[in-house]
């Protein structure tokens, strides 16, 4: 037989103790031995032997006292008296002690083998158990740790979604205890638009076993909704059902928020989106509202579609500069709607990445300056003939010519005035002299109708024309042209040249990068206008030829 451990052998007869000894060293690897009960006590305190052989009838402590001190200490430990016929009348009180066993002496020895073995496979067995209780309770803390510990929501119900466990986190996430709960039901705690849902789900578990990450809503003792995420599976026994979830209220409703905070940008930032060469990917509700074009209408085709065509190309080339080289381009732009209608914009425009960093494309981000720019329009729009004022002409007399300068290009500046127009007012009144000034003033409007041409309305009955040209020469037929239109508008006037109304002009066209500066310009121009009226009106004057 494999050994047994440990064995404490209690006997005060020395003879017996040194033979019996020899045999019991065979049984064990260790073999304790004590001459009295005391003795014996002592080494079981300090040794913790498997098996006890005690004789009963021993000085100082018998057998007796000692096997109750034992059991005192351990309640299973195996003890195995052996008496002398002579002791018979202790043997009642040894038996009481449910002793695993009483051997006579003299001793059989193969009984006390046995009886060994006996013994040995009872504490192995006890053993085993004792090992196996305490496994399943340190399984059970484990879990009821885990279970108490873990933020998810862990809940058991019957197949009446009644509930039989819940953890803490999951009565926090309703607000009840565990009291409350188990005298209710899961669907009575679901809210009424997830009920149908719930049924449907309750089917599915019974009939597959599980469901998996489905959300779901439940309200709170305190009646506030809870959103969880919840995975759901039949427990072993079939009769319960087991479910974990995991409060999402949170992340719900900042989706929700910012679900309605892109529903707000989209209705009113105006955005726009192209991909490389510049078709449209995507337009903000706000782009449909103020271009015109739905989000069908304008999704696939080339931006261009939108842009007005006073636009000057200048400002198309700046934006593509800009943009290629990952800057942001700034500015305003003028679009026309399908109908037509101008509206303005400020507009930034950035490059987009895709996610290898790549560019993917360009978003436009807008504000409306329509009305900005109808209001500013009115202030440097003279009233009465509708074309720019002289404060406008101030405004920008200076950048235009900067901006030309630039460039390198030709500009034409001239000032028309008209001939004997106070004599006009003094013959035909002040409201038919208001007419010719806005006749003339169409005749302007006509003439000086590119992107880049202004004309503006500097005093009384004077005009400014600022334009560019390829050709100087072209600036005086232009000039010439206007004289001509005028006259020919055939307005009477008994004190004008031939009897009708004419005009003199003063021109100067001049490659922009010669002009000194603007003031000087701007006299040389009105000089020459001074010499069209000296030489009898109706005429031009340039610094081109003496016209
Ligand atoms: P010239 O051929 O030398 O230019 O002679 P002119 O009479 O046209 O020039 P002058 O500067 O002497 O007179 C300009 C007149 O223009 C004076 C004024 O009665 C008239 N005038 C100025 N503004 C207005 C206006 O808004 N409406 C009308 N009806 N007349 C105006
Ligand atoms: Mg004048
Ligand atoms: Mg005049």
């Amino acid at each position: 037989m494999e050994k047994i451990e440990s064995i404490l052998y209690v006997e005060d007869e020395k003879n017996i103790r040194e033979s019996l000894s020899q045999i019991l060293k065979r049984f064990c690897n260790n073999l304790f031995l004590a001459e009295n009960g005391e003795e014996g006590l002592t080494l079981y305190k300090s040794h913790n032997p498997k098996i006890v052989v005690t004789d009963i009838k021993m000085p100082v402590m018998n057998g007796i006292e000692l096997a109750e001190n034992i059991k005192e200490i351990n309640q299973d430990a195996k003890i195995i008296f052996l008496t002398a016929f002579s002791d018979f009348s202790m043997l009642q009180e040894a038996i009481s002690l449910q002793a695993e066993g009483y051997l006579v002496k003299p001793i059989d020895m193969d009984l006390l083998e046995k009886t060994l073995i006996k013994v040995k496979k009872t504490y192995q067995l006890e053993e085993k158990l004792k090992e196996k209780t305490a496994n399943e309770l340190i399984q059970k803390q484990k879990l009821e740790t885990i279970l108490s510990t873990t933020k998810d929501g862990i809940s058991i119900l019957d197949l009446n979604t009644r509930f039989l466990y819940a953890n803490d986190a999951f009565l926090q996430m309703l607000g009840y205890t565990f009291e409350e709960l188990e005298k209710l039901s899961s669907l009575e705690l679901t809210s009424k638009d997830d009920m149908e849902n719930a049924h449907e789900v309750l089917k599915e578990v019974i009939e597959k076993g599980y469901k998996d990450n489905y959300i779901k809503k439940y309200i709170r003792k305190d009646s506030n909704e809870v959103y969880v995420n919840i995975s759901t599976s039949l427990m072993p026994d079939t009769k319960s059902i087991l479910i974990s979830t995991k409060d999402i209220t949170k992340e719900i409703y900042t989706q929700k928020k910012l679900k309605e905070y892109i529903e707000i940008i989209n209705d009113n930032v105006i955005t726009l989106s192209t991909d490389l060469n510049g078709t449209v990917t995507e337009v903000s509700n706000a782009f449909s509202d103020i271009s015109g074009y739905s989000k069908e209408e304008i999704i696939g085709k080339r931006h261009s579609l939108i842009k007005h065509e006073d636009t000057p190309d200048k400002i198309h080339k700046d934006i593509w500069e800009t943009i290629t080289k990952n800057k942001v381009w700034k500015g305003e732009l003028k679009n026309k709607k399908p109908n037509g209608e101008p509206y303005f914009l400020y507009s930034k425009i950035y490059s987009i990445y895709d996610e290898h960093k790549n560019r993917s494309g360009y978003t436009s981000i807008s504000q409306d300056i329509t009305y900005l720019k109808q209001v500013k329009e009115l202030s440097v729009k003279d009233g009465l003939t509708n074309i720019y004022n002289k404060r406008f002409f101030d405004e920008i007399f200076t950048k235009y010519i900067n901006s030309a300068k630039r460039d390198k290009e030709l500009v034409s500046f001239m000032m028309i005035d008209v001939d004997f127009f106070k004599k006009y007012n003094d013959t035909y009144g002040h409201q038919k002299g208001d007419e010719v000034l806005i006749s003339i003033s169409k005749v302007l409007n006509d003439a000086f109708k590119r992107a880049d041409d202004y004309t503006f309305r500097l005093g009384g009955e004077e005009f400014g024309g600022l334009f560019k040209v390829k050709d100087h020469n072209k600036s005086l037929i232009f000039a010439k042209g206007i004289c001509e239109k005028i006259r020919d508008l055939k307005i009477p006037h008994i004190h004008g040249v031939n009897k009708y109304v004419t005009a003199s002009i003063g021109l100067i066209s001049i490659n922009a990068e010669d002009i000194e500066n603007e003031r000087k310009l701007y006299k040389q121009v009105d000089d020459l206008l001074y010499q069209a009226k000296e030489d009898g009106r109706d005429k031009v004057k340039s610094n081109l030829t003496q016209g």
